[in-house]
Parts: structure tokens; sequence; C-alpha cells
């Protein structure tokens, strides 16, 4: 049997024919019949420009439905997507391409001759475009090309996909998915949110990363959903399209803006049956108003490149806010002492621990990273810290570097951000530690406060006497306007952590 994940989209490719794969706002539709017939077009021209089985194919272009085709293209043939992140500068392209040695570059066609240098100087052979407008020298290809009507035999070990890490903690990581941990995940998803044909996805996400591209795209593709595609979060577009969509996929930040929006009410949303959030840490506080604004309980699910989704809070049962859910079928976690390894018994904060089909085969050229982390056992050392709880749900508490260690003692920074933002007068705030030279570390706060509230140091530092022990308090606090945030809205610790670094020192 070939276990090529596109073998199992091309099934409901058939038989969903003339039905919509995805539509735009501007009018653009791609019919699964359409999509399957331009997948094999694609597909003849990455092997006419060299690319064979197994190869990378990194790819850096603007979001637009043929990079879907693309992605599907490829996975067709056999080669290994490798999508960059459309914010990287010419420079880290040069770094992506020189550690994964692709067989082709796809560029923005307006890149074409900085792609052309960079691809001569780490030694990728071949450069190809990739525009919105469904131009660019691949389409044109692909136009003139024999289309590819086989599917490539692939087992279920065989890589399917290089994702970079989002490079919240350090250089990005290239994660290596095979076709087995891309069909297993988008399987449990699809049961556990209950996808089905009858379902239209509203999709803002970039899918350069692992949320917009696997945990959305694969999903429809094996549902036989549909996708309401916008080239990015934008809250007109999404308040237009709520009463004609079913389900819609965000980061915390997408959920923050649309409560800033009166329009958003029951009525806006009557026809959604589901909105989940992932990628960084939705508040209780985020999770509660928009159930009170719409009715809707949003469902928090917890991943990462390398695994996939891990987690998810029931689509029947209770969605507890602050919490990730359970874990999903097929994948066991557990809590381990950030020392000795060992299992701690539940209701204790440790590292979470994840072993499952979902999880990747290991780092792309990084054996000693890949040994340090994934162990014998198959279990993965997440490096986020969590806490399971007496009904098996999961509790990210934060990232273990992000752990605060003061004077010998743990400080969670969720926790004190947790208090800070329960004032008034405070919007977000983030917690981190820098070099102090009796404590080791020395427990800081950065505040975003509301625009025209009087707010300062003293009033923080007051708000938090008698609610938290001594040594979780910051020994100092500092304003600003809002905090660091990539695309996926993680927050950037390591930047503040950079800002305040020679504060004691
Ligand atoms: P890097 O590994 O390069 O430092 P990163 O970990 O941010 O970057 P991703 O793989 O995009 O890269 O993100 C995975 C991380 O995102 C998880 O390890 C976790 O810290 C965080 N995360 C994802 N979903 C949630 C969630 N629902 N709640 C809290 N944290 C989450
Ligand atoms: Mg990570």
């Amino acid at each position: 049997m070939n276990h090529n994940l596109f073998e199992m989209f091309a099934e409901r490719m058939r038989d969903r024919g003339e039905a919509d794969f995805i539509v735009t706002r501007q009018g653009q539709r791609y019919s699964y019949a359409e999509a399957l017939a331009s997948s094999g077009r694609l597909a003849g021209a990455l092997i006419a420009l060299g690319v064979t089985p197994g190869d990378r194919i990194a790819v850096q272009v603007d979001k637009s439905p043929e990079t879907i085709l693309l992605y599907l293209a490829c996975l067709q043939m056999g080669g290994v997507y490798l999508p960059l992140n459309t914010g990287y500068t010419a420079e880290e392209i040069g770094y992506f391409l020189g550690d994964a040695e692709p067989a082709l570059f796809i560029c923005r066609p307006e890149d074409i001759e900085a792609a052309r240098r960079i691809a001569m100087q780490s030694d990728c052979p071949n450069v190809a475009t990739l525009g919105t407008q469904a131009n660019g020298s691949l389409m044109e290809l692909a136009s003139i090309v024999e289309p590819q009507p086989a599917i490539e035999p692939r087992s279920s070990d065989d890589l399917a996909a290089i994702l970079y890490t989002s490079g919240t903690t350090g250089r990005s990581k290239g994660a290596m998915l095979t076709h087995g941990n891309l069909y297993s995940n988008a399987n449990a998803l699809v049961e556990s949110w209950r996808f089905s044909a009858s379902d239209r996805l509203i999709h803002a996400l970039p899918i350069f990363h692992t949320h917009g591209l696997f945990v959305a795209c694969n999903v429809v593709l094996l549902s036989g959903a549909s996708l309401l595609f916008l080239p990015r979060f934008d809250v007109d577009a999404i308040i237009d399209e709520l009463p004609h969509a079913t389900t819609f996929m965000g980061v915390p930040t997408f959920y923050t803006r649309l409560l800033q929006d009166e329009r958003l009410t029951p009525e806006l949303t009557r026809n959604m049956r589901l909105f989940t959030s992932g990628s960084a840490p939705l508040t209780a506080e985020t999770h509660q108003s928009f159930e009170q604004r719409t009715g809707h309980a949003i469902l928090e699910r917890y991943g990462m490149t390398e695994t996939n989704m891990n987690t998810s809070n029931p689509y029947e049962g209770a969605r507890i806010a602050g919490t990730v859910g359970l874990p999903l079928p097929g994948v066991e976690v557990r809590v381990t002492d950030r020392e000795t390894r060992e299992t701690l018994a539940q209701g204790d904060i440790g590292i979470l621990e994840v072993r499952g089909p979902n999880v990747f085969i290991g780092y792309w050229r990084m054996p000693e990273k890949t040994r340090e982390e994934l162990g014998d056992d198959g279990f993965f050392i997440t490096g986020d810290l969590a806490m399971i709880d007496e009904h098996g749900y999961v509790h990210i508490v934060g990232r273990d570097k992000d752990l605060v260690i003061s004077g010998g003692y743990n400080v969670y920074p969720k926790e004190v951000e947790q208090v800070i933002d329960e004032m008034e007068e405070v919007v977000e705030s983030a917690v981190v530690g820098v070099p102090h030279p009796d404590f080791g570390e020395g427990v800081i706060a950065v505040v975003v406060a509301r625009p025209g509230e009087a707010v300062d140091e003293a009033s923080v530092l007051q708000s938090l006497e008698g609610r938290l022990a001594r040594y979780k308090q910051p020994k100092r606090v500092f304003f600003a306007d809002s905090l660091p945030r990539n695309t996926m809205g993680k927050v950037q610790k390591n930047q503040l952590r950079q800002r305040y670094r020679d504060l004691y020192t």
C-alpha cells in the first residue's frame, strides 16, 4: 500500500469532485477536481525542474491558493516540502538554503535576483518563482509540461516535510516530519473536532507554520471540507465571512483583536460551530470574554512544529479556560522532573513529554540535539513546563527556558503575569528573569498599561503584596506600549531578557 499522504487526499479529492476546495474573497476558486489536476501539473513542473523523490523544495512565497497546490504537488511527486517564513531576509534565507540543501528554491517573482544570488552561494541548483496572481515561472512551466498522474510510492516513515521551528528560544531547528506523522495527526484532529465535508474553515493564518499548513489544510483535505482563504488576518474580512463559515482557527491575538470589534455578536457567529486557538497561550480572560460575547467556548489545543498537535480540549465536554485539554487519540503525555527525568505524581509541575505517531523523527542535521530531546523510549521532551490535573487536563505553565530561578526558588512567570493582568489598568504583562549577582536571576515585569490609565511601578508592586510570596514578586516593573511578538503571536521573551540584561550587572 502507498502511504503517501497525497494518496489519502487524492481519494477525497476524487470523491468531492466539483465541490469547493479553496475560495478567496477576490473570486478565485479551486474545486477539488481542479486542485487534483493542478497538483498533477505542478508535480510535472517540479520533475521538469530536476526535483526527484526525497529532494527538499524550499519555498518562500506570499500566501496564495497556488501555494497550497504546490504543497500538494510536492507530496504527490515524493518531494520534501520546506516552507520558509515570509519575513526572513535574504541573509536568513541563505542560512536555511545552506542548511537544507534543497534541489529547488521557489521565491516571490520580485525576489528573483537576490534568490539567484543566494542559491548560487549555497549550491542550490535551481530557482523558480510563484506570485499571488497564479503567476510566476513555476505556473508557466506547469501550463506546458506533461501533467503527472502518478503518486510517488512512499512509506509512512518517509519524509514529507521539513518545518523550521519558530525560533522563539534560539535558532530555528528543522523538524523532519514523515507522511505517517502528518496523516495520523490530521486523522486525530478530524475525528476529535468533527470535521466533515460540510465544513467551511476561515483560513487567516500564515502557511509556512504547522498551524496554518498542517492543522488547517490537512484537516480540510482529509475531511473534504472547504477553505475560505484570506491572505492575512483582517478583522473586517473575518467579520464579513463569519456568517458564511462553520469553523475558524486562530492564534490568541486573533481573538483579542476580534473582541475589540463591537460587531462580534452571537448573531454574527450563529452559523459557526467551532473556534480553535493555539500556538501561544490563550488567557482565561480572553476565553471567558469570547464566550460572553458570542456564546462560543474557544477550543484550545496545544502542539508544536516537532509533534503536530498533542492535546486538545474536548469537542463535547468541558473546554476549560487556561488548559490545553486532554491527549489526542494515540498520543501519550507524561510530566517529568526537570533534573532527574523521573515521572512526577499527578498535579506536580515538570517537563511535559509526549509520545505517539505524531512525533517527528528528529531535527535535520542535528543528531546531537535529536538525541537530547528524543529519548530511546520514544518520548519527546517538549521543553514546556506543565501540570496534569485530576481530570487529566494538561495545563501549560510556560517554557522551561523561561522559568526564573531566583535565590534558588522556581518562579513560574505565568503565575505572576496572571496576578498583574488582573489589575484594571493593565492590558498584559510579561515576567522574565535577568542576571542578578545575589539571586542568580532577578524577577522583573514588563507591563502594557491601558491607554490613559495612571499606573506606575509602585502601584503594580503594591497590588502583588500579600498575593504572591515575596520571592515571586518582581524586583522591578517596566512599562512598554506593547510586548514584542512574532507572526504567530508568541511573546519574544528573549528580546525582553536582552533589553534588561544589564540591569543588575
Ligand atoms: P523554538 O522551538 O524555535 O524556540 P517555538 O517553540 O515557539 O520556537 P513552535 O514549534 O512554533 O516554535 O511552537 C511550539 C510552542 O508553542 C510550544 O512548545 C509551546 O511553548 C507553544 N504553544 C503552542 N500551543 C500552545 C498553547 N495552546 N498554550 C501554550 N503554549 C502553546
Ligand atoms: Mg520549540
